[in-house]
């Protein structure tokens, strides 16, 4: 559970900030990114574990690169069989224009 990141309440938070939870009562809609629809979208993959324990910095390094996109959700895939696992990490974010 997410508590609310204002410090004035012990209550869950339940809109997803930039600098974390908020609960109901202290969420502020300007800053809410959980409502705000994202307008891009960028993929990395690894399947060599050599990239897999490379894709944390990459990820970062690209996030860096970009100070411009605000984050809006980041969603990371599994997938395996025999041959080989596969590690997708999805990075949603919004352009400021
Ligand atoms: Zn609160």
């Amino acid at each position: 559970m997410n508590q609310c990141i204002s410090g004035l309440c012990k209550n869950a938070g339940r809109y997803q900030t930039p600098a974390g939870w908020v609960c109901e009562e202290h969420h502020d809609p300007a800053t809410d990114t959980s409502l705000m629809s994202f307008n891009g979208v960028k993929v990395f993959c690894a399947t060599k574990a050599a990239d897999r324990d490379q894709l944390g910095e990459k990820v970062t390094a690209w996030i860096k690169e970009h100070p411009s996109y605000a984050l809006v959700d980041k969603v990371v895939t599994q997938s395996s069989d025999e041959a080989y696992h596969c590690i997708t990490i999805s990075l949603f974010y919004r352009e400021a224009r």
